[in-house]
């Protein structure tokens, strides 16, 4: 292996988006020495662009919110899939976590007496999204951004460098997990750090750590119509395969309603579901406010079943219930593909979201809330949201599958001193997950990551180890193996064959035989992406760079549909044309997938099933039990009489 550049560090974060942020200020807070590492400009990442907000139950706006009634919601937007007690600590915890960010420098949106404003949300009772007009993301990031160099000024002051304890490695992308043998862990081995590369000179890089949080987001990138951008290739949820760690629930996928359909260079692109919250309504092109017609049974009491009581409740919410354009995501989506499959869609093959007469403010107030979705769509399809209707449809957006995590620590259980949080993580939002609530998940289990892998690193002390030179010489031939194909393919083609694989194959409504083909299609695709090659040099080649994605991507996607297939019943992100129904049964079922052979030439995914642990009995009081007997089979039912 050619000289080496090598950091070494007590944590290392992989990713600076909420979650791989708040983890690092954790650990560093703690005394370790933390790096954080990621593949973008630091500061660019998914959540940057949230634009809604974070859901906390503080109660601001309507004083009967609270943490059980946010995890109820939580819980029956993931129609009761979610891991129960990763639920109640992000509901417990998450509005502690917003008043730290206000502490921080923060500057929310405030309501008329001075309080931080909350807004609403599909599938929250109450308004409780803490938001920043439609630009929240950015105010989080800048916050802790903020308070990253606050603790690097102490730094400065204490040991003269200010990054002695708390360094940001940006534009270098993590390829490989490091790891030694241990007998005492699940998969036999433990993290000993990270390998990559630096995107602009494509020179190598060591991390040497104890700890690794993983805080990499999400898989958009694998679908055609997606709200991700480049970053988004699914590299922790494979990092962590190859390391050990088993991934579960990665059928659940979310298409976001409300994408932009319309011009094809920015379709996809996310209209913020606070458009519906602040009272936008969604039309077919028979001007029919469809959305009354796809209420649920499970959610027909919760919901208007008329305009005008709809209406009423953006004013009065004690005595009317909300509108069903403010029903959980993976309902508003479908609704939208049903209306469009039956020929009632708009010019562009979406539906149309107006909220011109919607707002009494009028123009100034549509400006006012959505300066973002102003200047998008004037911007980019020259349409005024002021006086016209926004084209709209389903777009791939967030993945609620991920890497198995203990709900308390965020520790994997396959490799000692992995972590995991945020988008990249699963269980939190069970088959579906409401807006509002990444953001906090993020700072939730962002700072428990981040106390835990602290923890550790201190624990193991002296005993921390180097990774074995193979390991290292193994990750470097693989990221230059796509400079010595001969014949090669080209990685961009690969890349559109996948997604569009994805996207028609294993896309919102989902059949058997189409998803068995997208699995032949996946194992073609694996074998050419092993020959996709690139001309050049090593200096910011973006082929190459994708051409390495590539495998976490295959990986990743493979995860997806072969757990889609798996999966007999509709649920949240995943619907089934030929199983409609939603099964008792099915929800105690986890799919795990993991690895087969890690160092095989071919990699293959392993399923498997295991029983999800049974919710607390004083959580499942929180519910009446004519709600339970929608979710659970009659054995896990609070007794007859309960
Ligand atoms: P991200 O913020 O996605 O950050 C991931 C980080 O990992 C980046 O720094 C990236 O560079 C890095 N990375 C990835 N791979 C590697 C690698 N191999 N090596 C090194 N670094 C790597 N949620 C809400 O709750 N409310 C909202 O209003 C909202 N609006 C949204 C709007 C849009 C347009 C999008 C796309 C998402 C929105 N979401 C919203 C979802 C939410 O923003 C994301 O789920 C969340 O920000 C994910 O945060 P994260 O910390 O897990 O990862």
């Amino acid at each position: 292996m050619s000289e080496v550049e090598r950091h070494s560090y007590d944590v290392v974060v992989i990713g600076a988006g909420g979650a791989g942020l708040r983890a690092a200020i954790e650990a560093r807070a703690r005394g370790l020495r933390t790096a954080v590492v990621c593949k973008s400009l630091f500061g660019k990442a998914h959540t940057v662009m949230a634009e809604g907000g974070i859901a906390a139950s503080m109660g601001n706006v309507n004083s009967q919110d609270g943490w059980k009634v946010h995890f109820r919601d939580t819980m029956r937007g993931g129609k009761f899939l979610n891991n129960w007690r990763m639920a109640e600590l992000h509901a417990k915890e998450a509005p502690d976590r917003v008043w730290e960010l206000e502490s921080w420098g923060a500057l929310f949106d405030r309501t008329a007496d001075g309080r931080i404003s909350q807004r609403n949300f599909g599938g929250h009772e109450y308004p409780r999204l803490a938001h920043v007009g439609d630009r929240t993301g950015l105010e989080l990031i800048r916050t802790l951004q903020q308070r990253i160099v606050a603790l690097q000024q102490e730094d400065e002051r204490e040991f003269g460098d200010p990054e002695a304890r708390l360094r940001v490695f940006q534009e270098c992308t993590i390829t490989r997990l490091l790891t030694v043998p241990d007998a005492g862990s699940e998969a036999g081995n433990r993290i000993a750090g990270a390998f990559g590369y630096w995107r602009e000179s494509g020179r190598f890089t060591v991390f040497d750590a104890p700890a690794v949080v993983l805080a990499t987001g999400g898989i958009g990138k694998g679908f055609k119509v997606t709200s991700n951008s480049w970053e988004y290739t699914g590299d922790g949820q494979a990092l962590a395969l190859l390391a050990g760690a088993p991934l579960i629930n990665m059928e659940f996928v979310q298409f976001h309603p409300t994408g932009m359909v319309w011009p094809p260079s920015v379709k996809g692109i996310l209209v913020t579901e606070s458009v519906r919250g602040d009272g936008g309504v969604l039309l077919n092109s028979e001007g029919e406010r469809f959305m009354f017609d796809y209420i649920p049974d499970v959610f027909k009491e919760k919901y208007a079943r008329t305009k005008e009581e709809g209406d009423r409740w953006y004013t009065d919410q004690e005595n009317n219930r909300r509108p069903p354009e403010l029903l959980p995501r993976d309902e508003v989506a479908r609704a939208i593909n049903s209306e469009v499959k039956a020929g009632r869609g708009s010019p562009h093959g979406g539906v149309f979201l107006t909220v011109v007469d919607r707002m009494a403010g009028g123009t100034e107030e549509i400006r006012r809330k959505l300066p973002s979705m102003y200047h998008q769509f004037k911007e980019l399809a020259d349409v005024d949201i002021t006086a016209e209707a926004m084209e709209v449809g389903p777009t791939c957006h967030y993945v609620m599958g991920g890497i198995a995590v203990d709900p308390d620590t965020a520790a994997t259980p396959g490799v000692l001193g992995l972590y995991a949080a945020g988008e990249v993580a699963g269980g939190m939002h069970g088959s579906n997950r409401l807006g509002g609530n990444s953001l906090s998940d993020l700072l939730v289990f962002g700072r428990r990551a981040g106390e835990h892998a602290a923890r550790y690193a201190e624990e193991i002390g002296e005993a921390r180890r180097e990774a074995a030179q193979e390991q290292l010489d193994a990750a470097e031939a693989e990221a230059l193996a796509p400079f010595a194909v001969e014949s090669a393919e080209n990685p961009y083609t690969v890349h559109q064959e996948l997604q569009q694989t994805m996207n028609d194959l294993v896309g919102i409504i989902r059949r058997e035989g189409e998803m068995a083909e997208a699995l032949t299609r996946l194992d073609e695709l694996k074998a050419r992406a092993a020959k996709a090659g690139v001309e050049g040099h090593r200096q910011y080649n973006p082929g190459w760079h994708l051409a390495l994605d590539l495998r976490n991507m295959l990986l990743v996607c493979e995860c997806v549909a072969r757990s889609a297939l798996e999966r007999r019943e509709s649920r949240g992100g995943h619907t089934r044309d030929d199983y409609p129904a939603m099964s008792a049964e099915w929800r105690r079922v986890v799919l795990a997938c993991s690895i087969v052979d890690p160092d095989a030439q071919t990699l293959s995914v392993r399923l498997t099933r295991s029983e999800a642990v049974p919710m607390r009995a004083d959580l499942l009081e929180l519910f009446e039990r004519d709600e339970l007997t929608k979710y659970l089979t009659d054995a896990e039912l609070p007794g007859k009489d309960g």
